[in-house]
């Protein structure tokens, strides 16, 4: 019988995203700064380390595991790290996944599935090239789209990401779910959450996504659907489209009583929410091989973890100050 991590509030914790780097190929107007400074390597968590903290929490109890960044995809060597990891699926592990910008998924599709990887988790905020290189700065929208397709012919479930941003791709929205549609892929939107100082002023950019669902319920039915991932979205079947609709929406509902994560960043600390402070941090412990004390650590993160965010975008400072990139979006 496993010793299950359960928090203060009885809720259980199954589910891990991993940051693997706060590296990043791309400069996203809402998750970073145009000018950003990333760690040096040696801080950050080494494969090995990597390996010994998921062999910790999945005695624990956890089954899903998330890599992301920043750009998972950067980090050299990092297909290697899926390699290694995967072969712990089917053994306590049950899903390993990926969230990525794309940029360079076009060359790890296949290597992505031989590891045992069957879905991933796809940024794209716009389908107009012009549109998706300004929000994102560097991003070249034709080298995702590859990215996407080689996954998809690699046999990998799609899932796209989009934040919604008002004045910048709410007129994208319907052109992306029926492109989705298309394609086979669901779609999840997101809104934008105050992490980080950004350049630009967020509560410009924020587009509750209630006003997005009311739009598109005077076109489609809406139908909610039983799905669930344990995670913060809530879905809905468009029966005209043939696709399925997440909405993350932690601004304007509030999603933490079914909370069943936690995150830990590329330098090895773990955040019980990425909208509070609270965390441990493992990399001196799991460096010293002391995996004894790593537990006990994460253990305390556990019973204290918070009951639930508090953001507010029109708040004149972030939630926190770390940005997405840095706590593994
Ligand atoms: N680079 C990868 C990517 O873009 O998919 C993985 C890391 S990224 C931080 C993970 C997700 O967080 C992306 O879908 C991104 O759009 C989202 N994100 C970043 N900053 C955000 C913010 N301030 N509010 C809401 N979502 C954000
Ligand atoms: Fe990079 Fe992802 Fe952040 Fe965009 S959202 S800057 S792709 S980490």
């Amino acid at each position: 019988m496993l010793d299950f991590l359960v928090d203060g509030f009885g809720r259980r914790i199954s589910y891990v995203r991993l940051s693997v780097t706060d590296r990043c190929d791309f400069r996203c107007r809402y998750c970073m700064g145009e000018e950003m400074t990333f760690l040096p390597s040696e801080q950050l968590l080494s494969f090995g380390e990597i390996e010994t903290l998921v062999d910790l929490l999945v005695g624990r109890g956890v089954t899903k595991l998330r890599l992301t960044g920043g750009e998972p995809l950067v980090r050299r060597g990092i297909l290697d790290l899926v390699a290694r990891l995967g072969r712990r699926i089917g053994r306590g592990l049950e899903e390993l996944t990926l969230t990525t910008n794309g940029s360079q998924l076009a060359g790890a599709a296949e290597r992505l599935f031989a590891s045992g990887v069957r879905r991933v988790n796809v940024s794209l905020d716009s389908l107009d090239a012009g549109k998706f290189a300004h929000i994102t700065r560097r991003g070249r929208l034709d080298r995702v789209l590859a990215g996407i397709a080689a996954a998809k012919a690699a046999g990998l479930r799609v899932k796209i990401n989009m934040v919604a941003l008002k004045g910048l791709n709410e007129d994208a929205i319907e052109p992306m779910l029926r492109w989705c549609a298309g394609e086979g892929f669901d779609l999840t939107l997101i809104e934008t959450m105050p992490l980080g100082e950004v350049e630009e002023e967020r509560t410009a950019h924020y587009l509750p996504l209630d006003r997005v669902k009311e739009e598109l319920e005077t076109r489609y039915r809406l139908v909610p659907s039983l799905a669930r991932s344990g995670g913060p979205a809530r879905y809905f079947d468009i029966a005209e489209l043939g696709v399925r609709l997440g909405l993350i929406t932690p601004i304007s509902d509030n999603f933490c009583a079914g909370c069943n994560r936690i995150r830990v960043t590329a330098t090895g600390t773990v955040y019980g929410c990425l909208g509070h402070d609270q965390k441990v941090e493992l990399r001196g412990l799991l460096r010293t091989g002391d995996v004894g004390g790593a537990e006990a650590a994460l253990d305390m993160l556990i019973a204290g973890k918070p009951q639930r965010h508090r953001f507010d975008i029109a708040a004149a400072t972030p939630a926190v100050e770390r940005h997405m990139s840095v706590t593994g979006g």
